[in-house]
């Protein structure tokens, strides 16, 4: 199953993206994460996409088509994948349409998950994330019981530097301006679906399953 899950900043897309690929075990490839992972490291793409993320722009397409066609080569995408985050231009869906092409295989559903945007800045601005096992937090929604641990494994909570209120409103003014226009474009793909984004994780995760199958 090749899935390709969309929606705006703080929409949800990583909390259910990781429960899919659980649930299919098939890999979740976030190009978010994978980017955050290249500016830890200071690897020459980190040094490029660095400025970008900060800003809340996006990293040009050369680097993110380049880093996702290497990553659906490896082995443990032959069963399957979560597209997170990618693609998120015109252009980058159609260059991703070449390179699924090339490999001879297809997008099975495209799942947008829709969030109404006043709910997105508060969703976001809240949000933590265990630095060991990966597992969400939120100030208001959903509160660790000591502050700045991880109630599943004692990690450290850590915010996102983009996760602040300016660099917000900028992801989501970019959002609307370039990666909304990809509804359009898979639409017309006939394997679009939309789920209510604002419904309870649960509830998400299983409309998402249900058009899944
Ligand atoms: P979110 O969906 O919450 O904004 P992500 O983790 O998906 O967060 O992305 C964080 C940042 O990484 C984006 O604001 C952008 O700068 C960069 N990025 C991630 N994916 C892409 C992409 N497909 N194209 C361009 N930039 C990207
Ligand atoms: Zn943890």
């Amino acid at each position: 199953m090749n899935l390709i899950l969309m929606g705006p900043p703080g929409a949800g897309k990583g909390t259910q993206a990781r429960r899919i690929a659980e649930r299919y075990a098939i890999p979740q490839l976030s190009t978010g994460d994978m980017l955050r992972a290249a500016v830890k490291a200071g690897s020459p793409v980190g040094l490029q996409a660095k400025a970008a993320m900060e800003s809340g722009a996006l990293v040009t397409d050369d680097i993110v088509v380049g880093i996702i066609a290497d990553r659906l080569k490896e082995a443990d995408c032959a069963k399957g994948f979560i597209l997170d985050g990618f693609p998120r231009t015109v252009p980058q869906a159609a260059a991703l349409d070449k390179v699924l092409a090339g490999m001879s295989i297809a997008i099975d559903h495209v799942v947008d998950m829709e969030v109404d945007s006043e709910a997105l800045v508060a969703r976001i601005t809240g949000r933590s994330t265990c630095s060991k096992c990966g597992e969400g937090y939120h100030a208001v929604s959903k509160k660790p019981s000591v502050a700045g641990v991880c109630d599943k494994c004692g990690g450290e909570l850590t915010q996102r530097a983009d996760d602040n209120e300016a660099t917000v409103r900028n992801r989501l003014k970019v959002y609307n301006e370039q990666t909304a226009p990809l509804i359009d474009y898979y639409k017309k793909s006939g394997n679009f679906k939309a789920v209510d984004g604002m419904a309870e994780m649960n509830q998400v995760f299983d409309s998402i399953c249900a058009v899944l199958g």
